[in-house]
């Protein structure tokens, strides 16, 4: 992970990551400064699709982006796709997404069937990881080298970066704190087990403890965001309902970065997607829990931010991902041309 480069070529030359998510297709694609030159959202109910049109779908939005990019004289130097649940770096083959259900996915070949051998280079990383990355970017210009990033989404990951450097563990496994089993009489997993952390705290469990079936919040149709804006009125109201779920989650969400805490020590805990967007909500909470949960003094030195990458951190740290070429290799020797 390097400093961003500055300067006239840094605009030109861009990297796109684009995240496959249970409610959409996120895409970004960022210069050598960071800057962000196209984003695109698609609500898409990936669960409900075919795991072939969601290839399709997720083609045609990188598709667009590239002519888009072309047509203002930018060159695409690599495209990252996020995607969450257990990854093969070397085959591209998504393993286990249960929140998806995808099982043995080639999503890495799939995408370059689709968009031909003129594209740029493809890989694929899992989403927590790339989010972590993102937010590393940040946090690192505060001194914090040792953090967990953990999604706010229906699944919940994490992303560690442990001394500087992401960990992986021995099968790249690290990181799928969503599926630690801290309820084991409770709410039904993807996964197949029951009380998984995020049947308690992810975003599925927040809508379900806040909203009835057939309420529009729980409408994957409904682009995500409005849903959340719906919620947050409805908890600025003072709404009894929306109130306790979200107490609910801080209260969950308080016991498992307890014993991440505890297990792995980070300067930073970083809190995204829906744990940021209602952050107001939560975190006083969440801190108080942690408080009296961690064995740690002083809860180890540890910190609980939010995110200011809103929904964005994994397709961001695709985007970087898809750069790193161009950061080993400055005069550009290596980069395909798209
Ligand atoms: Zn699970």
């Amino acid at each position: 992970m390097r400093a961003l480069h500055r300067g006239a070529a840094a605009g030109r030359q861009c990297g796109i990551g684009v995240e496959i998510n249970v409610d959409y297709l996120s895409l970004i694609a960022l210069n050598l400064c960071g800057e962000v030159i196209v984003e695109r959202r698609v609500p898409l109910d990936v669960p409900g699709t075919e795991a072939g049109s969601v290839l399709d779908a997720t083609a045609a939005v990188i598709r667009d982006a590239l002519d888009t990019l072309r047509g203002r004289g930018a060159r695409t130097v690599g495209v990252t796709l996020a995607a969450p649940g257990v990854i093969n770096l070397e085959t591209g083959v998504v393993g286990y997404a249960p929140n998806i259900g995808w099982r043995q996915v080639a999503a890495l070949d799939g995408l370059r069937d689709r968009l031909g051998p003129a594209a740029p280079p493809l890989s694929v990383e899992n989403d927590a990881k790339l989010g972590a990355v993102a937010e590393y970017l940040v946090a690192c210009a505060a001194d914090i080298h040792d953090l967990i990033y953990v999604t706010g989404e229906t699944g919940v990951g994490g992303g560690i970066i442990s001394g500087g450097q992401l960990l992986r563990g021995a099968a790249g496994f690290a990181g799928e704190i969503g599926h630690m089993p801290l309820d084991p009489t409770g709410f039904p997993c993807a996964c197949g087990r029951r009380g998984c952390w995020e049947t308690m705290v992810g975003l599925s469990a927040l809508l379900r403890f806040a909203a009835d079936t057939g309420d529009a919040v729980r409408d994957p149709a409904v682009d995500l965001e409005q849903r959340l804006a719906d919620l947050r009125d409805r908890a600025g109201s003072g709404d009894t309902r929306t109130l306790a779920a979200l107490d609910r989650v801080a209260d969950s969400l308080g016991l498992g970065l307890a014993l991440l805490a505890d297990v792995l020590n980070p300067r930073a805990i970083v809190l995204g997607g829906h744990f940021a967007y209602f952050g107001d909500y939560l975190l006083d909470r969440v801190r108080s829990v942690l408080d009296e949960r961690v064995m740690a003094p002083d809860v180890g030195g540890c910190e609980v931010m939010l995110s200011t990458l809103g929904f964005t951190a994994a397709a961001r740290g695709g985007a970087y991902h898809a750069l790193e070429p161009v950061y080993q290799d400055p005069s550009g020797t290596t980069a395909a041309q798209a």
